[in-house]
Formats: structure tokens, sequence, C-alpha cells
């Protein structure tokens, strides 16, 4: 039986892996396909296409991007991206400066709360484009000022704490057409963790693909949901375990083992895709 991961973070977003790594765990854990789904970024992939490629391990490049539709966050999974594509650079490109803006902006409120961490660590060790919250936890407990990963974030970073600072999103809408226009196909991730089952219709009419049903933090009964949910509106089915590095001592990669049929309907939706592109650019765009 052949199984895939298509939900993975390196040290190219907020992961902790190198793409050798991660290739390696999915050599260990006998994955005959990965993805990689690095945060507004799709860096990682010729490296994790290389590691993929000496551990005999199919690999498909993506990437996640954060989106929101009516107010509501969606993270969207795109697959078999053309990395190339110079229109999903500029708008990749664009969300790492929003991001590290971000990261400036959430230090300065910690340095008016009295906690001295400056924007530069947290640069320091993300050591990436595509900075996040987690680099800020992780900076915060190496400078010795919280003591874990949990406390930065319930003492600061979550959501409406103090240092917390929303991050400007692309519309899901413009999402779905910059995956298709770079030939990818468009994934609602994660749909368990937003809560936003009332979006899904919005987002079908607009051209998703698919939905993860499986993820490490979905519930039997929410994949079975989900599934469902994917048949009432032929949808694709994917599935990953949102791994990013050693979680408790133990990665995450290998608790989600989507069955391959489904990475061929991905492939067979994204081969269709290619075969017939999207409109040209509006005039003057
Ligand atoms: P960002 O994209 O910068 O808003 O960071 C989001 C990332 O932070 C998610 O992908 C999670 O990996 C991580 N995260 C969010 N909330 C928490 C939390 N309460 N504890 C630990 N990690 C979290
Ligand atoms: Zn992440
Ligand atoms: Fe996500
Ligand atoms: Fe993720």
């Amino acid at each position: 039986m052949k199984f895939a991961d298509l939900h993975l973070h390196t040290h190219f977003s907020d992961g902790t892996f190198s793409p050798e790594e991660l290739a390696g765990h999915g050599a260990r854990l006998k994955f005959s396909a990965l993805a990689l789904t690095d945060h507004d970024s799709v860096e990682g992939c010729a490296p994790m296409a290389a590691a993929c490629s000496a551990a005999g391990i199919e690999f498909i490049p993506g990437t996640e991007l954060t989106a929101e539709f009516n107010d509501i966050e969606v993270h969207l999974l795109g697959y078999f991206l053309d990395i190339r594509n110079q229109t999903l650079l500029e708008e990749i490109a664009r969300f790492q400066v929003v991001r590290q803006n971000r990261i400036r902006q959430m230090t300065a409120r910690l340095n008016e709360l009295g906690v001295p961490l400056a924007a530069e660590a947290v640069f320091a060790l993300a050591n990436c484009r595509s900075p996040g919250r987690p680099h800020v936890a992780r900076a915060l407990v190496q400078a010795g000022l919280v003591r874990n990963l949990d406390e930065a974030f319930e003492r600061y970073l979550k959501k409406n704490r103090p240092a917390w600072v929303p991050k400007a999103k692309m519309s899901a809408l413009e999402g779905i057409e910059l995956i298709h226009r770079a030939g990818g196909v468009a994934v609602m991730a994660h749909p368990g963790l937003n809560r936003s089952d009332e979006i899904i219709p919005a987002l079908v009419d607009a051209g998703l693909d698919g939905i993860e049903c499986f993820h490490t933090k979905h519930s039997t009964t929410m994949s079975e949901r989900y599934l469902e949910i994917a048949d009432r509106h032929h949808l694709l089915v994917t599935g990953g375990s949102d791994c990013h590095g050693f979680s408790k001592g133990k990665p995450l990669i290998g608790t989600v083992k989507l069955p391959y049929e489904h990475v061929v309907a991905l492939k067979a939706k994204a081969e269709s895709r290619k075969a017939k592109p999207g409109p040209p650019p509006a005039a003057g765009a």
C-alpha cells in the first residue's frame, strides 16, 4: 500500500527540519510521496526535490498561503506549482515583506511591555524569508524571557494577547487564482481548525479544487465530515501531518498516511490544468 504526506514545513518557513532531514524521515516511514507546503515560500522546493529524489520518494512542490474570506482566516495549499511562475514569486515576495514587518511590530509591542527582544534576534534565529510567530516564540525562549513555547504564545503571541499583531492576508479568491495561474491545484487546509464550513460553497464557486480531510488535529468524526463535504462538492481529498519538526520529542510526520490514490487524482487535476492555461492577464495588469 502506497501512501503520502501532503502537508509539511521546513526551516524555509517555521519548521525546524532541513529538506534533507524531512526526506530522511519520509524514507524511514516508507512514504511514496511527500509535498512541501512552507508558509508563503517555495524556496525549499528545489532542495526538497533533490533530497526526495535521492531517497526514492516522489516529490510534489507546494506552498501554504494565509488568506481570508469574509474576515475568516483560511489557509490555502497549492500543489504541483510551477515554482518559477513570475506572478507566484512576486506575490510570495510581497507577503514575505508583510511577515518581516509584522515581526518588527510584534517585537516593538514586546519592548513596550518591557520584554527586551530585538527584531534582529528573531531574524537571526529564523534565518528565512518567511518568519512567523513560532520564530518569535523560539527567540523568547532562547533569550530566557519565557520558559517555553507554550508560555510565549499564552502570554504574548496568541490572538488578542498583548504582542499579537494581525497579519495582512490575501483574499482567498486571489489565492485560488494565484495557485491556478501557477498551474497548481488549490486545496483548503485543515478546515476543522478554522471552523468555517459556511465559506466552503463560495470557495468552490471560486474554483477551489480540494479539501484537506485528513490532518493531525482532525478527529475521525471531523475527517468523515469533510469526506462527505468533498463528495458533495466533487472536491479532491488530501491529507497531511503539518509537521514542523520535533513536537514534544517526536515529529508529526507519520501520523497521517494519505492513500496514494488521492495523489493520482490530484496529479490528474494538475495535468488537466496545465493543458488548459487560464485566461490571459487583464489589459494593463
Ligand atoms: P503566523 O503565521 O506567524 O501567524 O504563525 C502561525 C503558526 O504559529 C502556526 O502555523 C503554528 O505553527 C503556530 N502556532 C499558532 N498558535 C500556536 C500556539 N498557541 N502554540 C504554538 N504554536 C502556535
Ligand atoms: Zn507553520
Ligand atoms: Fe495552516
Ligand atoms: Fe501548515
